[in-house]
């Protein structure tokens, strides 16, 4: 899925249809597509607008 640290352009993880956002008092949160911790700021080839 190409996975990286960083967003692509304006694109990245907080603004996907896929995204949950952390919980309160934590850093990552989670994505239905890719498997463990996801940061806001990250983003993956399955990006979709959301
Ligand atoms: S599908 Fe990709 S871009 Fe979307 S939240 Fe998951 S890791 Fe981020």
């Amino acid at each position: 899925m190409n996975y990286q640290d960083h967003p692509k352009g304006n694109q990245q993880c907080v603004n996907c249809q896929f995204f949950t956002p952390p919980e309160d008092g934590t850093n990552a949160g989670t994505c239905s597509r890719v498997e463990g911790d996801i940061e806001p700021d990250d983003w993956c080839s399955v990006y979709a607008e959301g």
